[in-house]
């Protein structure tokens, strides 16, 4: 990691919710410094008196730090991002009419601070939360402005007061209405997002596996097959030779054709849940088509890759199928090796030609190619 890097995960943290928190900060930090910026212009040009300025600077500035150091400590003592959200807004919200109280003539475009940091809240607080602010700014600029208009009549005219908390009042509850519309559309938003998501799950899962079976599909079986090739041809010295099986039932039209399709379908599901059980952890058994399966045994010798196919027989011989009557069901199966950097399609070949050797030696068994 670079030194830069460190540095950043070491201020920000690598949690995004933080770090989206950190970055609102940093904006209303901006913001502050702006208005830090006009209120020196204000006592430069002597619209505002300097100790006013300077007092508000000072809680500026600290009240700025202190909300760095909580939203950086917020999750370890245990302040939610809202509630964080809420008290940085109040904190404005009170710099933002203190700072009116002192710009003399310049003090309804101070105003606008305050719709911009409801504007904030949009973003992290939830719309009660935000309506709630958008009240508690509106009493108390009134409050204030009648506190002002009240006690120095002649710096503060009642009409220009008047309307000034009028234009302020408008500008605040349309900020709040807006809020909640801005909440349904992320609510909306969020949820498509989650129903996308399992969609894509569900397309991932038909387009692997077998409805019927559950097993791997032919389609990715292809897939499997060719990884499994890369897999070697990267690290070709410590591969061993891997096995393949084509498998298929034995008899199966007959099972149709005496116990119905319904019952054929049951022997299908039953064989490839009792042929799964015998399987190792490494080794993948794919529906090939109708009743026929591809089996992949991973570094596996031809002795030890029978002795599977054996255990997978037995299983499948002994199965019970409700409506089967109690036929026992068989499968043949043609095992090929595949060489260390030959294609899967050449091994296959050569399970398939074995296989047609079980079928034609009586079937029930397993012929090595
Ligand atoms: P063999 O021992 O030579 O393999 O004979 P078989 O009867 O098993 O083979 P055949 O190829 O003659 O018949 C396979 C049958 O499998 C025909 C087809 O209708 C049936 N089949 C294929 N897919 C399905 C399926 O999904 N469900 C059911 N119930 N039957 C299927
Ligand atoms: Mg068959
Ligand atoms: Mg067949």
């Amino acid at each position: 990691m670079s030194l830069l890097r460190r540095f950043i995960v070491l201020l920000c943290g690598t949690d995004p919710g933080l770090r989206r928190m950190l970055q609102y900060w940093v904006a209303t930090a901006v913001l502050y410094t702006a208005c830090i910026v006009l209120l020196l212009v204000q006592v430069e040009r002597g619209i505002t008196a300097p100790a006013a300025a300077g007092r508000l600077i000072a809680f500026n500035g600290c009240g700025a730090l202190a909300f760095c150091v909580l939203v950086r400590a917020g999750a370890r003592l245990g302040l939610a991002p809202d509630q964080l959200a809420v008290s940085q807004a109040i904190f404005s919200l009170v710099c933002g009419m203190w700072l009116y109280a002192i710009s003399g003539p310049m003090r309804a475009a101070v105003l606008l601070m305050t719709v911009v940091i409801l504007v904030f809240c949009m973003f992290a607080a939830r719309p009660r939360q935000t309506m709630l602010l958008s009240i508690g700014a509106l009493v108390c600029a009134g409050g204030l402005m009648w506190w002002l208009q009240d006690s120095d009549p002649a710096s503060f005219p009642p009409l220009t007061e008047a309307i000034t908390f009028s234009y302020l009042a408008s500008a605040l509850l349309a900020t709040a209405v807006l809020s909640g519309e801005m909440h349904k559309l992320r609510s909306r938003l969020k949820s498509q997002r989650h129903e996308l998501s399992e969609a894509l799950d569900t397309i991932r899962v038909l387009a692997t596996v077998d409805d019927l079976t559950s097993l791997v599909n032919r389609r990715h079986m292809h897939e499997v097959l060719a990884a499994e090739e890369r897999r070697q041809a990267s690290d070709p010295a410590s591969g061993r030779p891997s096995c393949i099986a084509l498998l298929d039932i034995d008899f199966f039209k007959q099972v149709n054709d005496q116990f119905g399709h319904a019952v054929g379908d049951a022997v299908l599901r039953g064989f490839s849940a009792e042929a799964r059980a015998a399987l190792r952890v490494n080794d993948v058994l794919a529906r090939w088509g109708g009743e026929e399966f591809l089996l992949l045994l991973p570094d596996t010798a031809p002795e030890d890759a029978r002795m599977v196919l054996e255990r997978m027989a037995e299983r499948v011989s002994v199965m019970t199928v409700p409506g089967l009557n109690g036929r026992r069901i068989s499968f043949s199966a043609g095992l090929a090796t595949r060489q260390l950097g030959e294609p899967f399609s050449d091994a296959i070949q050569r399970a398939d030609k074995a296989l047609y050797q079980a079928k034609e030696a009586g079937r029930d068994r397993i012929v090595l190619a």
